[in-house]
């Protein structure tokens, strides 16, 4: 495939001369054609308290699913953190501590999840990846099909604070979504322990109603009280230039995962619709 060579006149100049806060320099640095780094991987992101918590009738029925999806589909595994890091997210605001600590915190766990998750996928020779050995991440999945990588971002302490409270906003809802879009992934699958999304949590109301498909923009203006998904994915996927549409399912469901990886609309997606702020870019 060649790769992509637009002349833009005058972009050299003008980031030379001009200044990065200039909205004429911003406007000029988005006229090339985002170019997808991976575009057939897929990043399944597996729960912490909704999977991996749940122990081996969860996680081992997942693992079989994902060895079976091995030869089709290419997936970037990453893991949640779950119980244990509400665990210590407590004890460490009870000190006092900032959230840049809690994160370091969190990601430590999340850790722990993906060492078991590649431990359990290890003789399927798929690898554990930490942020500093992505550049061989390519390679790993085009010989193996698949890596597992811990799901926070990599901020540490370096984590924003959030609006309100303590937790550090950004977990490994965000960190996994991210990935799929610096990639250019082919989609972004969460697996969780319900269908999808409600219009409240089901395991509180259960006459909560199941939403298939609800467009981004609509989704955040309806403002729900809880949410299947960290609140800064849907914050941060109205500016994605890859990701347009993100799905989630039930990881107790056998099945599921597969259906989603062949492209099937089980579960919910959300999608990017004209309401997001700039509407979709493509
Ligand atoms: P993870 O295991 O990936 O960290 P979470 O436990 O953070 O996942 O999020 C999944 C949970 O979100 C579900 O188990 C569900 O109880 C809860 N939830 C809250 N609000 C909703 C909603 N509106 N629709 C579906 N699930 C919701
Ligand atoms: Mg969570």
């Amino acid at each position: 495939m060649p790769l992509p060579a637009p002349h833009i006149p005058g972009l050299s100049d003008l980031l030379l001369d001009g200044s990065l806060s200039e909205d004429k320099v911003l406007h000029a640095t988005d006229d090339t054609p985002d170019y997808a780094i991976m575009p057939w991987v897929n990043v399944v992101k597996i729960g912490g308290q909704s999977i991996m918590d749940r122990g081996r009738s969860a996680v081992y029925p997942l693992v079989e699913e994902i060895a079976a999806n091995l030869p089709k589909h290419k997936m970037i595994l990453g893991t949640g953190a779950g119980t244990r890091a509400r665990h210590i997210y407590g004890l460490a605001i009870e000190l006092g501590l900032p959230t840049g600590v809690l994160t370091v915190l969190g990601t430590a766990v999340a850790w722990q999840n993906a060492q078991m998750l590649h431990y359990l996928l290890a003789r399927y020779g798929i690898p554990f990846v930490e942020p500093e050995g992505f550049p061989i991440l390519p390679n790993y999945l085009m010989e193996r099909g698949a890596v597992v990588v811990q799901g926070m971002p990599p901020y540490k302490l370096w984590e924003q604070n959030a609006i309100v409270g303590r937790i550090p906003p950004q977990r490994t809802d965000t960190g996994c979504f991210l990935t799929a879009e610096v990639f250019g992934a082919r989609k972004m699958i969460f697996v969780k322990d319900e269908n999808g999304l409600y219009d409240s949590d089901p395991k509180k109301n259960p006459n909560a109603k199941f939403i298939p498909r609800i467009g981004l923009g609509e989704l955040i203006a309806r403002d729900l009280d809880d949410l299947i998904v960290e609140r800064a994915v849907l914050e941060l996927m109205v500016n994605t230039r890859h990701i347009h549409e993100i799905q989630f399912i039930n990881g107790l469901v056998p099945g599921q995962l597969t259906a989603a990886l062949n492209g099937e609309p089980v579960g919910t997606i959300i999608y990017r619709d004209e309401l997001a702020k700039g509407g979709p870019k493509s």
